[in-house]
C-alpha cells in the first residue's frame, strides 16, 4: 500500500522568528526553543545561520547536543543561500547536516534586488550548483527555497523546481515572502506545482495581509492533494518579520480540528499539543513580547467565557462553545507565583544567592569547585539574555555546563 502522506511542521523561530526587527533571542534561548521544539515532537527546527560566525558555537553546540541524543529526533537544518560559496562556507564552520538554500525567484526580486547581476537563468544555474556542491559536501537533508514564489511566474517556478528536483534537492520551499498570496490562489499555485515536478513542498507563508495561517494550511492541502508531503514553516506566537509568520500552535489546531481537515489529513503523529503551554510561554517571555488575549488556544481569553448564553452552553457541555479542550494544549494546572522575597540568578550574582537559587531546584552540586563553576556560567547567560534566568535554563546549565560554555562563547 502506498504511504500515505503527511503534514509535518518544520519550525523557524530560531531563523525567521528571531530576524524580527527589533527583536532576537540569545543563543541559550535559541536552544532552549529548540529542547521545547524536540519535546514537542516537531520534525524539524531551522535553527540557525551558518555563516553567520556569531552563530557558528551556538550551532555546533546544539549539533552536539544532537549527537548526546538530547536534541533527538528533531531535525536541525540551518539556511543559506542558494550560492555555492556560502554552502562551503557553512559545511566548514559548522557541522551542519542540513539545509535550506535560498535564492530569489520573481521577476520583482531579479530585477530590483539582483539589480542586473543575475537573469533568471542565471538564478536556475546558481542554485543548481549551490544544491550539487550541498550534496558532494554530504548535505542530508537538502531544500531549496524560492523566496518570493507567490510573485513567481508559475512556469518560471516549475522550471526553477524541476531543476532543483533534478540536481538532487528533497523539498522545493514555496516562500510567500510577502504574504501576498490567499488561501485560494496558494492552492491552485501549489497544486499545480507538485503535480509538475512531484516533490514535496514546504509552505512558508507571512501575515501581511493576515491570512497567514489559511495560506499554510490551504497550500499543504494543495500538495497532499497532488500526492506529495507537505511542510508547513511555523514560528512560536507567529513571530517573524514584519507581520510575522504562521504561528505554531495556530497551524497545528488548523489542521486537527477545521472542518475540512480533521480526519482528512494527516497531521505528523509526534506532534505533541501539550506542550503548547509550555512553549509558547517560554517564547513571549524570552522574546519580551506577550501573548494577545485573543491568541487562539494559548491567549488568556481562549477559554474564558462570560456572556449568559456562552458561558451556560459551556458549562452544560464544553463542545457547545470549545472545539477542542484546554487540558490538550497543556492549560489548566495551577501556576505558583512567588510573591514574598525572591533570589535570583544574575550576572552579578554571588555565592549565597547561586546556592538558594538552585537549592531551590533541588539541584546538588558536588563540591564549592563545581558550584562556582556553574555560577559563573549562570553570570555568562544573563549577561546574554538580560532577564532573570528559568528554571529550565538553569537545569539546562547545570547538567550541560560544557554545551552552555559553548553556546556562551563568541569571539569577534
Ligand atoms: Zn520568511
Amino acid at each position: 500500500m502506498k504511504k500515505q502522506n503527511k503534514i509535518y511542521i518544520v519550525d523557524v523561530t530560531n531563523r525567521d522568528g528571531v530576524q524580527t526587527s527589533r527583536l532576537g533571542l540569545a543563543k541559550l534561548q535559541k536552544t532552549m526553543i529548540n529542547i521545547y521544539l524536540n519535546e514537542m515532537g516537531v520534525y524539524q527546527s531551522e535553527f540557525g545561520f551558518p555563516v553567520t560566525r556569531h552563530e557558528t558555537n551556538y550551532l555546533n553546540a546544539n549539533l552536539e547536543l544532537a549527537k548526546m541524543d538530547i536534541l533527538k529526533p528533531i531535525i536541525l537544518s540551518g539556511w543559506v543561500r542558494a550560492i555555492k560559496d556560502d554552502v562551503e562556507k557553512a559545511c566548514k564552520m559548522t557541522r551542519s547536516e542540513n539545509l535550506n538554500l535560498s535564492i530569489s525567484t520573481s521577476d520583482q526580486m531579479i530585477r530590483g534586488k539582483f539589480q542586473g547581476k543575475y537573469t533568471k537563468e542565471d538564478v536556475v544555474k546558481e542554485m543548481v550548483e549551490a544544491v550539487h556542491t550541498a550534496r558532494k559536501l554530504g548535505i542530508k537533508i537538502l531544500g531549496v527555497n524560492a523566496e518570493d514564489a507567490s510573485r513567481t511566474h508559475l512556469d518560471f517556478l516549475i522550471k526553477f523546481s524541476r531543476a532543483a528536483k533534478k540536481a538532487g534537492a528533497d523539498r522545493i520551499r514555496y516562500c510567500d515572502t510577502l504574504g501576498y498570496d490567499d488561501p485560494f490562489t496558494i492552492y491552485e499555485r501549489v497544486k499545480i506545482l507538485a503535480e509538475e515536478v512531484k516533490l514535496p513542498v514546504e509552505l512558508h507563508c507571512h501575515n501581511d495581509l493576515g491570512m497567514v495561517v489559511a495560506c499554510s494550511v490551504a497550500g499543504a492541502k494543495a500538495a497532499i492533494d497532488a500526492g506529495v508531503d507537505a511542510y508547513i514553516n511555523t514560528t512560536v506566537n507567529g513571530m517573524g518579520e514584519r507581520a510575522g509568520n504562521a504561528d505554531l500552535v495556530s497551524v497545528i489546531l488548523a489542521v486537527k480540528y477545521s472542518s475540512g481537515f480533521q480526519g482528512r489529513y494527516i497531521l505528523d503523529e509526534r506532534v505533541k499539543l501539550s506542550h503548547a503551554w509550555k512553549i509558547t510561554k517560554y517564547a513571549s517571555y524570552a522574546f519580551g513580547v506577550p501573548i494577545p488575549i485573543n491568541q487562539p488556544g494559548v491567549g488568556a481569553n481562549a477559554f474564558a467565557h462570560e456572556s449568559g448564553i456562552h458561558a451556560d452552553g459551556a458549562l452544560k457541555d464544553r463542545r457547545n462553545y470549545e472545539l477542542y479542550d484546554f487540558e490538550e494544549l497543556g492549560r489548566g494546572g495551577p501556576e505558583i507565583i512567588d510573591t514574598g522575597r525572591q533570589i535570583t540568578a544574575g550576572e552579578y550574582s554571588g555565592i549565597k544567592g547561586f546556592r538558594n537559587v538552585y537549592d531551590k531546584l533541588e539541584v546538588k552540586f558536588k563540591n564549592e569547585k563545581e558550584a562556582t563553576k556553574i555560577l559563573e556560567l549562570v553570570r555568562y547567560a544573563n549577561v546574554h539574555t538580560q532577564q532573570p534566568l528559568t528554571e529550565d535554563e538553569l537545569l539546562f546549565i547545570a547538567k550541560y555546563p560544557d554545551t552552555a560554555r559553548k553556546i556562551f562563547t563568541m569571539a569577534p
